[in-house]
């Protein structure tokens, strides 16, 4: 019998609210990404280096180094500078949005996000 193996999309969430990143993981799990998890800036930034995961959701404010600070290091690293990145965070508007188009991300998720506007994204931010 011949065996296959599915290598899974790896998904990396970083986010220092805790409710936040079980409520991604719990939306994203459910379609059977696998999830990596980190709780600060520079967590987020080594977990990108060692898992090369196929996107990534960032918060902007985060301990330790912001996703603003993340995003540009994930872009000068030629490793994870493809990485397509979405900019998660809690402030509406289009300024936020804007700023994170300029600075590279793909995408801007606003906090609260409800699950199935969150798996569109990720669906379209994969195709990508
Ligand atoms: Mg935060």
């Amino acid at each position: 019998m011949e065996t296959t193996i599915t290598e899974k999309i790896k998904i990396l969430i970083a986010d220092d609210e805790p409710d936040i990143l079980v409520i991604m993981e719990l939306i994203l799990k459910s379609q059977g990404y696998e999830i990596i998890k980190g709780t600060n800036g520079i967590e987020a930034l080594e977990l990108a280096s060692e898992h090369l995961p196929d996107l990534i959701l960032l918060d902007i404010m985060m301990p330790e180094m912001d996703g603003w600070e993340v995003l540009r290091l994930l872009k000068t690293d030629p490793r994870t500078a493809e990485i397509p990145v979405a900019m998660v965070s809690a402030r509406d508007g289009s300024r936020p949005k804007i700023t994170s188009m300029q600075e590279g991300a793909l995408d801007y998720v606003t906090k609260p996000f409800d699950s199935l506007e969150l798996l569109n994204k990720v669906k379209e931010l994969l195709g990508k």
